[in-house]
């Protein structure tokens, strides 16, 4: 196909069409001002971008940008060199700044998972019946004036002028116990391979002696979930034993667990 004649100065760029060329003294300010905001020269996570790009006529772009022959060059001026369209620069901001949120997002990962693990818990919330006294009043009709010498019925106690008795639905300890964030604990049980689908995990054990707290870090640290799993029982299986080994004969998790 014979290539078109442009004006002098011009070029043609994939979907704007004729504009200035890289060696034409009119500016591109359409793409220009793209720059404008993001200051590529004094813009460190850019150039970081920049230098990560896949697309070598980006990290191209990098070098010429800083180099100081290139100092007063213009960014679109460069970026035509590199035969970079304003829509591909465009496009590669958007990506980038993708990336960083992600690259964000992911540095509080672990603390999320803390907050969620947390939030998993089965939590501990004053009791409703006694509003975390931890006793209730004993009413009139529930106990009417005693008779002189009548005995004060078993667990109850006077508390000032008035009747009192242990909370029958907290036990006296003024807590109750609320089951954690039903979504928490998905998000963490899933997370650690109890998938709903597949039930059952296999758990591998390696056989550390020793009462120790190192010991029993290394059997925890030895404990490992496949959640390949797709049996519906969870499974136990001693892989090995070292000369410190103690008992442990029948390998299930209550006989090597101290
Ligand atoms: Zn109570």
């Amino acid at each position: 196909m014979p290539k078109p004649s442009l004006p002098p100065g011009t070029m043609l760029e994939k979907y704007r069409g004729e504009v200035p060329s890289w060696d034409s003294p009119d500016t591109d300010e359409v793409y220009e001002a793209f720059f404008e905001p993001v200051k590529p020269r004094d813009n460190p996570e850019f150039q970081q971008a920049l230098a990560a790009s896949t697309d070598k006529r980006f990290r191209e772009y990098l070098r010429q940008l800083n180099l100081p022959k290139n100092r007063n060059k213009k960014c679109s001026t460069i970026a035509k060199v590199m035969d970079i369209s304003l829509a591909e620069f465009i496009d590669f901001l958007r990506t980038s700044y993708r990336a960083q949120a992600m690259s964000v997002a992911a540095m509080r990962l672990p603390e999320i998972t803390t907050h969620m693990a947390n939030d998993a818990l089965t939590q501990k919330e004053a009791c409703g019946r006694c509003d975390g006294w931890g006793f209730v009043n004993v009413t009139a009709e529930e106990l009417p004036p005693l008779e002189d010498g009548q005995p004060i019925p078993g667990g109850v106690r006077p508390m000032g002028a008035r009747w009192v008795r242990d909370c029958p639905k907290c036990g006296a300890t003024g807590q109750t116990s609320k089951p954690g964030d039903s979504h928490a604990r998905d998000k963490i049980l899933q997370l650690n391979g109890f998938d709903k689908k597949s039930g059952g995990v296999t758990v591998a054990i390696n056989n550390y002696g020793g009462n120790g707290i190192e010991a029993a870090g290394a059997r925890f640290a030895a404990l490992t979930f496949d959640i390949s799993a797709d049996s519906a029982e969870s499974e136990v299986i001693q892989i090995d034993s070292d000369e410190r080994g103690h008992a442990g004969g029948d390998g299930s998790v209550e006989a090597d667990a101290d």
